[in-house]
């Protein structure tokens, strides 16, 4: 449900998501400020939360704002920028035709399309990678699901900001699609990590241990993942 509340003279704008959860958190996401409260949370409440936050809903957005600038000026969606996928680095080359299309080749990403504007560029090749991430986590769990030895409930693919995976208690498996753009190792650790935590839902010793028997050397990888490292999906 979106609401606006008012602020002196200003006005802020935020989507109040109901859930069965008992707590209230308030959120800024690239998809704007999310408010999360119970079902009975009163709507004069909701507005009084996020009226009473304003200075911080305006400093998280300032940081996502920077970050996305940051984004855009180091993978401007351009002719020749340098793209990740798979972990190596792809030269971005743009066609235009009436047809849109993506493909990926030996260090080279072709997108063809009738709108080669940034934006354009930007969600076309976002479909691509999500497209690619799918297959890509299908024929990984058809690999590891054998060997590790349990089997997800449901195995969703997702976007989220910072997540590469999760495990809920029910054993449905979230992976994150950004994970094409990294190391291939990279990604299968994230695989053995989420379907180890069908056996040991905590970090234990007895997990990492689960986790080493599938990927010896998953210390490179995480650490990698937790590196930092530079995509244009942020
Ligand atoms: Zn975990």
């Amino acid at each position: 449900m979106l609401r606006r509340v008012r602020v002196g003279s200003q006005t802020v704008e935020y989507e109040l998501m109901q859930t069965p959860r008992a707590s209230v958190e308030l959120r800024v996401t690239p998809n704007g400020t999310r408010l999360f409260a119970p079902k009975s949370f009163p709507l004069r409440q909701a507005d009084q939360f996020v009226r009473e936050r304003l200075d911080w809903i305006r400093e998280a957005q300032e940081r996502l704002d920077a970050y996305r600038r940051r984004e855009q000026t180091s993978f401007p969606m351009t002719e020749g920028t340098t793209i990740p996928f798979e972990g190596r680095p792809c030269a971005l080359r743009l066609e235009a035709a009436d047809a849109p299309g993506v493909r990926f080749g030996e260090g080279v990403i072709l997108l063809r399309g009738p709108d080669l504007s940034p934006e354009a560029v930007r969600g076309q090749l976002e479909e691509a990678l999500i497209a690619r991430a799918k297959e890509r986590f299908a024929e990984r769990l058809a690999h590891y699901v054998p060997l590790v030895g349990r089997s997800p409930a449901r195995v969703t693919v997702r976007g989220q900001r910072t997540r590469w995976g999760s495990c809920s208690g029910q054993g449905n498996i979230a992976l994150n699609w950004k994970l094409i753009m990294a190391p291939p190792e990279a990604l299968d650790y994230v695989v053995i990590h989420e379907l180890c935590h069908l056996y040991e839902f905590n970090h234990s010793q007895k997990f990492w241990a689960r986790v080493a028997r599938w990927q010896p050397d998953y210390e490179i990888w995480r650490s990698f993942l937790r590196s930092g490292w530079a995509h244009p999906y942020n």
